[in-house]
């Protein structure tokens, strides 16, 4: 039996490249330079030779590159190789750190000798984007030679370089490369670990959608550490991605992807299916690396599936078509693949010899997954040849690398765990920084609220109290002129009754307290009534106004005349003794026969009787208006139009 095996398709200047370049192609050259997508991609006439060549570089450099094809990439290496200006070093020092990635490096020897050039000046003219293109340029090189091992020392490199930087696409494909690496190491969890940053840095650099590279990175690390139905996930909705993109070099990738999958979770039909389809679309898209690369996991199928003839044709295409492609990466598994399928031939003769073959490239590549496999397809044929000895010591060996890759893979998931746990504790960390802030803005905003509302209430109570004191003024206002009304004849616009009483009280209160005298006038008007009956009602309204008038010029306001009834008038005479009154009472008497009313009738001629009364200690408000009504009685009696006491 044939186990899966699991490994990477690695693809020189192709897949592992393709990141590389991804990496290089990362960084806007300028900072302040419009989006690439923003720029004119053709030179326009005019421009000179060197703003130019900045237009490439930006478009080779910036996130649209991402989404580049490989062959408009290489076009594009080759413009802004034309348009160097001459003896500009600082711009031969970024088309060297670009074109480093192009695919004109088949030999990786070739590729690193010149990426090591391009290093030296991005080092000489002190240009860090520069120079972390170069080194991953380099680490890509000495992974292809020497083994990813050797590749990510370099990859550190650039990390340190520009992590205190503003760099953060450069940033982000260089931790995805070095992802690539660790995933590649087995290092699974410090690979997933890379990939979260490196997504982080991409959104940084505000490159919001997937990088399709990298999500394939993160499900092929997923497989690899055995989360099958992850990786599943991730491969197939980008199959359905790259489908709609038509982008069918990558339709091709990750579908291959799948058929590994699916041959490491034993489901060798499924897996054939995604081998075949992947065959079809690199066949009908010219991608003939894919097709060699879905071949030979075709082959691994046949295998397995008891078809070892099948298998060696299929092995002999993909040989063919790497070879047309100048790469021998992929020599070990093909070898291992051959002898595989010798072995369920029962040559295991000629089973062993590829194996042999096959060793020292697999321990070169420093694949633990490929070894374990090579030492137990080994174990198996020894066995059936009936070396007993050596069969044993490649089972142990065998059991040894599985036990460690299990316990490898277990560990990996545990970290990934503990890795992801850290993501999702920090994620929450910043979620609750993020809730409190919040809370505390609402807060803040609550408090607002409550001010504004509080100045409202204010504003709203002074308006309310000023309109409550306008009410309140209006109402005094109000209440003072109804009172004066009150206090006031409304026909004479004497005191009126009321008004009058209230004088002759405060008149008592002053009489009584001081002991000075007081004296009180009663007068009625002679035989009114036939005033009224003669000259008609509003006749005798203007006789009263007119005495009023007259009498109130005599008094001159000192001694306070009011209206008691109908023509029945008072004068509260203060400070004034009886004798002083009965002059005033004289007085007012006179006024009266001056009044003369021609206009009415020259024969009319008003008289008035006025009893008079003082205060004596003791008398009430009554008793003095009984007093001086008295006397008005006796005035009446003696014949009206006099003065009685
Ligand atoms: P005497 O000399 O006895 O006082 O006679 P007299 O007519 O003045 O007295 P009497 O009390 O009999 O009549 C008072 C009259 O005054 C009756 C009424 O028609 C009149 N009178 C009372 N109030 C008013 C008023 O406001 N306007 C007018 N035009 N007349 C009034
Ligand atoms: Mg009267
Ligand atoms: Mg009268």
């Amino acid at each position: 039996m044939v186990s899966k095996s699991g490994g990477f398709v690695r693809r020189p200047l192709h897949t592992l490249m393709g990141l590389l370049l991804a990496a290089l192609a990362a960084l806007p050259a300028l900072s302040t330079a419009a989006p690439t997508a923003m720029r004119p991609l053709v030179v326009e006439p005019g421009t000179t030779q060197a703003a130019a060549f900045d237009t490439i570089f930006q478009k080779v450099v910036g996130p649209a590159s991402l989404d580049a094809t490989r062959v408009a990439y290489d076009a594009d290496l080759e413009r802004l190789r034309a348009l160097l200006p001459k003896g500009d070093r600082l711009r031969q020092a970024r088309l060297r750190s670009v074109y480093c990635g192009s695919s004109t490096w088949k030999d990786p020897v070739r590729g690193l000798a010149y990426s090591d050039q391009a290093l030296e000046l991005a080092r000489e003219l002190r240009d860090v984007e520069s120079e972390a293109r170069a080194i991953l340029c380099r680490a890509g090189y000495i992974m292809l030679t020497r083994g990813a091992q050797h590749g990510q020392p370099e990859i550190d490199k650039a990390i340190a370089l520009l992590s205190d930087t503003q760099h953060q696409q450069l940033l982000a494909e260089s931790l995805e490369m070095r992802g690539d690496a660790q995933s590649l190491l087995g290092e699974q969890a410090k690979a997933m670990l890379d990939f979260q940053r490196a997504r982080a840095a991409y959104r940084a650099a505000g490159i919001n959608h997937e990088v399709e590279p990298l999500m394939l990175s993160i499900a092929v690390a997923y497989r690899r550490i055995g989360d099958f139905q992850q990786a599943e996930r991730y491969f197939t909705q980008a199959v359905e991605r790259m489908q709609d993109r038509q982008d069918w070099e990558s339709v091709g990738t990750n579908l291959i992807q799948l058929g590994f999958l699916h041959s490491e979770s034993r489901a060798p039909e499924k897996a054939r299916a995604a081998f075949e389809q992947a065959i079809e679309i690199g066949g009908n898209h010219d991608d003939p690396y894919s097709v060699s690369a879905a071949l030979m996991g075709l082959a691994e199928i046949q295998i397995t599936l008891g078809d070892p003839v099948a298998a060696l044709g299929t092995l002999g295409q993909a040989r063919a078509g790497f070879a047309a492609e100048h790469d021998d990466s992929n020599e070990d598994m093909l070898l291992m693949l051959t002898g595989e399928a010798f072995a369920s031939q029962n040559r295991h003769a000629d089973a062993l010899t590829r194996y042999q073959q096959a060793f020292p490239l697999i321990q070169r590549n420093g694949n633990d997954r490929y070894l374990a496999q090579l030492y137990r397809d080994r174990a198996a044929s020894n066995e059936a040849l009936g070396r007993i000895l050596p069969a044993l010591e490649d089972f142990k060996r065998y059991n040894e690398l599985q036990m460690k890759l299990q316990g490898k893979m277990r560990l990996e998931q545990s970290r990934l765990l503990e890795y992801e746990y850290e993501i999702r504790r920090r994620d929450f960390e910043n979620r609750q920084l993020r809730t409190d802030a919040q809370a505390n803005q609402r807060q803040v905003t609550a408090l607002e609220r409550i001010r504004r509302w509080q100045t409202l209430s204010l504003v709203l109570a002074g308006l309310f109290a000023a309109l409550l004191g306008l009410l309140a003024w209006r109402q005094w206002k109000k209440s003072r002129r109804l009172r004066s009304q009150a206090m006031t004849d409304s026909l004479t616009s004497v005191a009126s009754r009321g008004g009058i009483e209230q004088e002759l009280d405060q008149a008592i209160v002053h009489a009584s307290g001081a002991g000075t005298p007081l004296s009180l006038l009663m007068l009625d008007l002679d035989y009114f009534k036939s005033i009224n009956d003669r000259y008609g009602h509003a006749t005798g309204d203007r006789v009263l106004r007119d005495v009023s008038t007259a009498w109130q010029a005599q008094l001159r306001g000192r001694d306070p005349l009011g209206r008691i009834g109908g023509e029945e008038f008072v004068v509260v005479c203060q400070d004034t003794s009886l004798e002083q009154a009965l002059l005033v009472a004289a007085r007012l008497r006179e006024a009266l026969h001056a009044l003369c009313f021609d206009d009415v009738d020259t024969s009319l001629q008003v008289t008035v009787s006025i009893g008079a009364a003082s205060y004596k200690q003791g008398d009430t408000r009554e008793d003095l208006l009984a007093s001086a009504d008295a006397a008005l009685y006796r005035a009446k009696q003696a014949g009206r139009d006099r003065i009685e006491t």
